[in-house]
């Protein structure tokens, strides 16, 4: 585990920026990347300019990752995102945001996107009282997203359930921790992602 929260950390360093990859411990002081803030090797602290280009694919590189998104799925949620009313780039922050895994994670069910996405996949996890195990199930204003009974006495749950006491359930969302239940209020907004993310680099790589 130590060996592997290591190597998810180095990818922030090689990048340059925190990338959120390791959920909770990203808020904490643990956070590798801010003990050491550049990338590692000689040459780690003295990186040239990057070109418009570079900055906008580091950008989508970093947001997929963040997100744990490929590439096919994350230009599918961009198509989507135009289509909808509004600001592309807002759009498809929100539309992360929406996803289960997302979610699950916001409201404190997991302590990572990616081990929510654990606990999806092995159905511990209801919406409106019916399983569900897609990850990229994109959660509604007004549904119920809730742990099954059977899956509650989980050690793992319960502390992260701790944690975002620590962190913040974001107000888009409602906890219910006592029944492990939460629900989606409102649409999220742009303002409700305190990440540092500049999603209109990601619209103008898209449209070149
Ligand atoms: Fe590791 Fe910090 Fe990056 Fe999170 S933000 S993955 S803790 S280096």
């Amino acid at each position: 585990m130590g060996r592997y929260i290591e190597s998810v950390c180095k990818m922030c360093r090689r990048e340059g920026m925190k990338l959120f990859l390791k959920g909770n411990r990203c808020y904490s002081d643990k956070c590798a990347f801010e003990r050491r803030s550049y990338a590692p090797g000689q040459h780690g602290q003295g990186r040239g300019k990057a070109t418009a280009y570079a900055t906008q694919l580091r950008e989508k590189q970093r947001v997929k990752r963040m997100y744990g998104i490929m590439e096919s799925q994350f230009h599918g949620y961009f198509k989507k995102a135009e289509r909808l009313r509004g600001i592309t780039g807002e759009n498809l922050l929100m539309l992360l945001e929406r996803r289960l895994d997302n979610v699950a994670y916001r409201l404190g069910f997991a302590s990572s996107r990616n081990d929510a996405r654990q606990l999806i996949l092995h159905r511990h996890v209801l919406i409106n009282g019916k399983r569900v195990n897609i990850p990229s199930y994109i959660v509604k204003p007004g549904e119920i997203v809730e742990i099954k009974e059977k899956s509650r006495n989980k050690a793992r749950l319960n502390e992260s359930l701790e944690a975002v006491e620590r962190r913040g359930v974001p107000q888009w969302l409602e906890l219910d921790k006592a029944n492990y239940k939460g629900t989606v209020k409102v649409m999220p907004k742009r303002d409700d992602i305190t990440m540092p993310i500049q999603e209109q680099l990601i619209v103008e790589l898209y449209s070149k």
